[in-house]
């Protein structure tokens, strides 16, 4: 059985490799964790332009719990980076 995760942006529940999911590296940075399968506490975000931004607001907003020790800065380049990649499909 998939596991099922939820977008931390619209709380959307699907199966975890229909999602984006980021992780905290030791020194605070996220990184995309293409594979899913870095042993690490990660956020999921849909695969989605509108989530991402949404996403991206919201930290920049300081309106949202990541749940993962990560600085916003590296966070939101990785976003950033994803957005760039949902435009691309
Ligand atoms: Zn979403």
């Amino acid at each position: 059985m998939t596991p099922i995760r939820c977008c931390i942006a619209c709380k959307t529940r699907k199966q975890k490799q229909d999602f984006f999911r980021i992780v905290a590296d030791n020194e605070k940075k996220a990184i995309i964790d293409k594979k899913q399968n870095i042993n690490n506490r990660g956020v999921y975000v849909c695969k989605d332009k509108k989530c991402i931004s949404n996403l991206e607001k919201a930290i920049l907003k300081n309106r949202v719990n990541l749940k993962i020790d990560v600085e916003s800065n590296s966070i939101l380049e990785v976003l950033k980076e994803l957005g760039e990649e949902v435009w691309e499909n």
